[in-house]
């Protein structure tokens, strides 16, 4: 049971997600945002909320709620207005949460995003500014909880999508090309599992054919990709079932229980907050003038959608291809630059997803601290194309390089590697082969055509696997014609 294309319920799915912004210091304050401090050591009158204390904004954080704005072709507003949302809880020592209401700096734009059969054009209702909360600690065996202010204060921005997806996959899509933006921009880091990237996912099902929407239910506390979309089919599954037993659909907010598998009830529409949201008094109006948004437009990066098709178009790439290879900047950069120096870029390709990313992943390493630059993986590969070297030799200068980070020709050069590809060599290789060969040479020619391949085999060891191949198989197709 579930809302396929065929079924009788469409599904439809809008997500909010939460981007901490990749800043110094706090949205309001000055206390440092590194993680993994000691717990309530970047803390400081305004992070406490002590009286008498004053928020400053941070510049920083609205260029880069500019900068994803303009990536998601939002409008940008010249004036904003940062809110307090008032909520009761320790890690919020204000008693309110700063954030913006009814007029967030960024509306209306839209995220093309690529689903299993083409694309599809996802809605940005809003991203707005706040500032994230500390972070509470409930301890299972005390009758008290730890609650940890370092986080509080942090920068984020809150994307709000439209109700535009479908399925869990497209939601998935969605999150995972959004999460590449962001990366793309060096505006978060985009750790969903240490919760620099977030997600509550809104779901609802209806009748198909049906224009109105459903009454949503809200999915929190989903930190991997995995679980956005698990969350989902389970409530899907859930609110057919429930429909189709004549239950009533409540709009409520559930909690996605990751070890058991299920969403659970935390409250309902009429336990929901009033947040008494009004302007904060002691922020002034967000203006933002035409030319802050001119110079950030100059200064945006190739978005991975563009790099995607650059690749696709001028390179000629697969589409596997091109997603693994502009999923992340530096690869992308990375790409490119091997392609400049040697224009094969289907072989490329392949030594980057293969090869390099194996060995990588081998060693836990990240393309940041890969040994081998651009250069000389491309002149690897001219080595193979020019055929100076073989592809099984290819592949052990390769390991050396990632060893040694020294060039190919170094590794060649100190090795004696170099294939031998010179015919009046080969030819005395293999008619040495030949004349010891007298027992085989009667089987060949008394029609064991097999033999074929154990003279290659001699003519290669002979070599020490130096002996370009093809030369060797058609000096020995010519000799044992003869
Ligand atoms: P709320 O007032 O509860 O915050 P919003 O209208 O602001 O709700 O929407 C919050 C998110 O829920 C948005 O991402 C929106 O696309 C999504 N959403 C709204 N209505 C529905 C619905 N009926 N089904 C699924 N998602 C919805
Ligand atoms: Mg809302």
């Amino acid at each position: 049971m579930s809302a396929d294309s065929t079924s009788e319920f469409e599904v439809v799915i809008g997500l909010e997600v939460h981007a901490q912004l990749l800043t110094d210091s706090k949205i309001f304050a000055r206390s440092s945002t590194v993680s993994g401090k000691t717990a309530n050591t970047l803390t400081d009158p305004v992070t406490l909320g002590l009286p008498g204390s004053l928020p400053v904004l941070n510049k920083r954080s609205v260029d880069f709620a500019i900068r994803l704005g303009l990536a998601l072709q939002c409008s940008i507003e010249r004036t904003s207005i940062f809110a307090r949302k008032h909520y009761l809880y320790p890690d919020l020592p204000k008693g309110y949460q700063i954030s913006q209401y009814d007029k967030p700096i960024c509306l209306n734009g839209s995220l093309v995003v690529r689903i299993k059969d083409g694309t599809k054009k996802i809605g940005i209702t809003r991203i707005h500014l706040e500032e994230d909360a500390g972070k509470n600690t409930h301890l299972s065996d005390e009758p008290y909880s730890l609650v940890d202010l370092n986080r509080a204060g942090v920068p984020l921005l809150e994307i709000v999508s439209e109700p535009d997806m479908r399925s869990p996959e497209e939601a998935g899509a969605y999150m995972r090309q959004l999460r590449q933006v962001l990366l793309y921009l060096d505006i978060c880091d985009g750790n969903m599992e240490e919760g620099s990237l977030r997600c509550d996912a809104n779901v609802s099902i209806r009748r198909r054919g049906e224009t109105k929407l459903g009454t949503k239910v809200e999915v929190k506390n989903l930190n991997s990709f995995r679980f956005v979309e698990r969350a989902l089919e389970y409530e899907i599954e859930r609110q057919i079932a429930a429909v189709r037993e004549g239950t009533p659909i409540v709009q409520e907010t559930r909690l996605w229980d990751e070890a058991a598998c299920t969403t659970l009830p935390m409250r309902s529409k009429e336990h929901a907050e009033d947040y008494r949201y009004f302007p904060d008094p002691d922020l002034l109006p967000l203006v933002v003038d035409d030319d802050w948004i001119a110079r950030t437009k100059s200064s945006l990066p190739e978005l991975p959608a563009q790099v995607y098709e650059r690749f696709r178009k001028s390179y000629e790439l697969d589409p596997y291809y091109c997603e693994i290879l502009a999923e992340e900047k530096a690869v992308a950069r990375y790409y490119d630059e091997a392609v400049a120096f040697h224009n094969n870029p289907i072989a490329i390709a392949n030594w980057i997803t293969t090869e390099l990313f194996g060995r990588l992943n081998k060693e836990s390493m990240a393309m940041s601290s890969n040994p081998i630059s651009p250069e000389n993986l491309a002149s690897l590969i001219l080595l193979v194309d020019n055929k100076t070297i073989s592809g099984k030799m290819a592949k052990a200068i390769f390991d050396e390089m990632f060893s040694t980070g020294s060039s190919p020709r170094d590794i060649i050069e100190a090795q004696g590697l170099k294939q031998i590809s010179d015919p009046a060599e080969l030819e005395a290789l293999v008619d040495s082969i030949l004349s010891q060969s007298a027992a085989q040479l009667q089987a060949y020619r008394d029609g064991k055509t097999k033999m074929f391949g154990y003279f290659v085999g001699q003519v290669m060891k002979a070599s020490d696997g130096k002996a370009n191949p093809q030369i060797v198989n058609e000096l020995l197709e010519r000799k044992l014609k003869a």
